[in-house]
């Protein structure tokens, strides 16, 4: 199956083989099975619904993918690889979950921080030779900035050092980092690959067998396993996904455009436009601009606020990558006080673009008004 496309691959991947099977891998929660078979407790040897959701991705990445928890269990079980004393290396624009494992394990000692901007590919360059992981996130949340991933992933790097790259907002149809030479790629689950605002649960992808066998060991004993239910619901979301980005993103475009011929609006961020800085690498590297959008709305916190408590189609939430529209201001969450106070972050939904652009404009108006 591995000639089919990746839209193809995402629906025909990890199904039961056997005559008489079902479709689906069916929801089947166990905690233990009946010795003498290849699975003796789940914790340690997963299920059968795991490996579905393991294959499909792994597939599309082109590694072997793990899944956790959720994102942040992922993201932990990378830091689990790392020796002691190492030296570390973020994205001045990251998520800030990530940010906040790095830095408490830095004030405990267990290793040291440095942060790089997203677009300075020469320090990202002079860092890997001294770095044991480098974590790169593009595009990055919530500034969407865009890494010269294949430039970095090129560098000479330390010895046994780690590049990953949390492809979230990308998605594994929009890019691929293991094919521009990453080590890792993660993804919050949670997001784009389930699709519906429903489950949590995270993957690691790699070609490296070590690595994997790390991840795995340590799913296994920090219990950072997910449930039955919630990947059985990202495998169904996921036969979607090709569809669902697809629109999202073409919409993403259009609302892009229209909220920076807007007055009320200051700076637009999304991928996709000309005008965005590191748009250039972005139309190189990404099979797709995606689905998220970040803006200032003139006015401040204040304009802000008013703007996501009139929205009544777009959802004012936070997370990304479902079907549903969500919209908040990024500035507003604890930890996330450095981002500028009007900055709104848009994650586009499969929505008609008319009627979400109907919404912003009419929330705009009462915004006004009140
Ligand atoms: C949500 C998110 C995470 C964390 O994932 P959880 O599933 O919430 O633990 C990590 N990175 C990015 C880019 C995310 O959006």
């Amino acid at each position: 199956m591995n000639k089919l496309t990746p839209e193809s691959w995402l629906v025909a991947a990890g199904r039961p083989e056997a005559a008489g099977s079902p479709l689906n891998e069916p929801l089947a929660p166990a905690s233990n099975f009946t010795l003498g078979g290849e699975r003796i407790y789940t914790r340690d040897s997963g299920a059968p619904g795991w490996e579905s959701l393991e294959t499909i991705i792994g597939g599309l990445e082109g590694g072997q993918a793990t899944v956790f928890s959720s994102g942040m269990a992922a993201v932990a079980a990378v830091f689990d690889q790392l020796p002691s004393a190492a030296q570390i290396v973020l994205p001045d624009d990251c998520y800030h979950g990530v940010s906040e494992l790095a830095g408490t394990g830095e004030s405990k000692g267990f290793w040291q921080l440095r942060r790089v901007p997203v677009d300075d590919t020469e320090q990202w360059i002079s860092a890997a030779e001294e770095s044991d992981l480098l974590w790169l996130e593009s595009p990055s949340n919530p500034l969407l900035s865009v890494a010269d991933l294949r430039s970095i992933c090129a560098a000479p790097r330390k010895p046994g050092a780690i590049l990953a790259v949390d492809n979230t907002f990308a998605t594994p149809l929009n890019q691929r980092p293991l094919e521009l030479g990453a080590d890792i790629s993660m993804h919050s689950a949670t997001k784009f690959i389930g699709g519906h605002s429903d489950l949590l649960a995270g993957l690691l992808v790699t070609t490296k067998s070590g690595l994997d066998a790390g991840f795995r060991k340590s799913r296994t004993i920090n219990g950072a396993i997910p449930g039955a239910l919630e990947v059985f619901l990202a495998v169904r979301g996921l036969r979607t996904l090709a569809l669902r980005l697809a629109k999202a993103q073409d919409s993403a475009l259009r609302l892009a455009r229209w909220l920076q011929s807007r007055d009320w609006t200051e700076c637009v961020r999304y991928p996709g436009l000309e005008t965005h800085p590191t748009h250039q690498i972005a139309a190189q590297q990404l099979g797709g601009f995606g689905t998220m959008i970040s803006f200032d709305v003139a006015g401040g916190a204040t304009a802000a606020d008013a703007l996501c408590r009139n929205v009544k189609l777009i959802r004012h939430a936070t997370s990304l990558g479902s079907v549903e529209s969500t919209m908040e201001r990024r500035g507003a969450v604890p930890g996330q006080e450095h981002l500028p106070g009007s900055l709104l972050r848009l994650s586009v939904g499969i929505e008609s673009w008319e009627d979400i652009r109907a919404d912003l404009e009419r929330a705009h108006g009462h915004s006004k008004v009140v």
